[in-house]
């Protein structure tokens, strides 16, 4: 066991606590459903064992129960997938909002407010509590999980996920109000920050600031091909070697005249992320700080990887931003397919 990493791993999960109530909430989401399926197991265990006894009603029963037996397995299965969907689509949405605050917000959505894990946190108590109470119940009472089961499961699942949801929207309402990007005093294309802003650290390694405002500048030398790739101002290692590239692909209709007509078809246009653009992004704490929306939006995106990086700018920005990136290299494509026809 590695002592380093466990500290690092306790600190993480003090710190990030939006994170963690986020994650614990998806697991509850999940842990439910293999909750619900057991009880059904164990009910239908007991339920055969008690038969046993009594043959004669069991022989009897047995032509009217094969037709209804299907049909009652039918319905619990139909009954299990509507409470299993439900519990799917929650789980995602809120997976859904969390990822698109720390796409826009990056590590101080992650962390969050005090309001906010207020909030969670009953949402996370609320649903354990309907989960544990309803499957008890009919554990107890041996008996069949009925549609009253799945309708407060499903209440509680959708009271869970629009509290949630709420929480997380107004979490990045807040933050993006409290505290906007921090002013750069050396931002030249950002004179909306100008007016009354306090100088604060700036968020760029120096190094990244000189790529930011000599676009031909070369690379240094530590970044060539077999290099350390050590930056040589802030002296942190990136994790972009000069052979690593990353493409970004966006669809968008185009139109296009064909025998005299206009005719709509999809097109594909890749961008190529490489290793100037990564670099230019980090930050003298080794994060990345997304360029496109430091000099397009209010809100910076710091990134913990170059994945979450790459990630981020292939879905948070649009084609117009990409265009406009001198390190986002456009690569054609020969095939355009077309759009179907109506
Ligand atoms: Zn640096
Ligand atoms: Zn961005």
């Amino acid at each position: 066991m590695n002592y380093a990493n466990m500290i690092e791993e306790k600190n993480l999960k003090k710190t990030f606590i939006v994170a963690t109530l986020c994650s614990t909430l998806i697991g509850t989401f999940t842990s439910s459903m293999g909750l619900w399926d057991r009880v059904q197991d164990k009910r239908k265990q007991t339920k055969k064992d008690t038969k046993q006894d009594d043959e004669i009603k069991k022989l009897r029963e047995a032509v009217e129960k094969s037709e209804s037996r299907s049909k009652e397995r039918e319905e619990q299965l139909r009954k299990r997938d509507e409470l299993g969907y439900n519990f799917e689509q929650s789980g995602a949405l809120i997976q859904r909002q969390y990822d698109e605050g720390y796409g826009r917000l990056g590590r101080r959505f992650a962390q969050g407010d005090t309001a906010t894990e207020n909030q969670l946190q009953a949402q996370i108590i609320a649903l354990q509590q309907t989960v544990i109470h309803v499957l008890q119940d009919a554990l107890y009472n041996d008996r069949q999980l009925t549609r009253a089961d799945m309708a407060k499961l499903i209440a509680a699942s959708n009271a869970a996920r629009e509290g949630s949801l709420d929480a997380l929207r107004q979490q990045q309402n807040r933050l993006a109000i409290e505290a906007p990007s921090p002013p750069r005093s050396l931002s030249l294309s950002a004179p909306k920050r100008a007016s009354t802003v306090v100088e604060s650290d700036p968020l760029y390694c120096r190094y990244s600031l000189d790529l930011q405002y000599i676009p031909n500048k070369p690379l240094a030398a530590s970044f060539a091909p077999g290099r350390d790739c050590k930056c040589p101002a802030c002296g942190l290692r990136l994790d972009v070697t000069a052979d690593d590239f990353w493409q970004i692909g966006k669809r968008t209709p185009v139109l296009i005249a064909e025998k005299g007509y206009e005719k709509e078809i999809l097109e594909t246009r890749e961008f190529h992320l490489g290793q100037r653009f990564v670099i230019k992004c980090h930050t003298a704490d080794g994060e990345y700080a997304c360029v496109l929306c430091n000099k397009n939006r209010d809100v910076d995106a710091i990134c913990r990887s170059v994945e979450s990086l790459v990630k981020h700018v292939g879905t948070f920005h649009d084609i117009k931003e990409l265009e406009r990136e001198m390190d986002l290299v456009e690569r054609q494509i020969p095939l355009a397919l077309p759009a179907p026809a109506h």
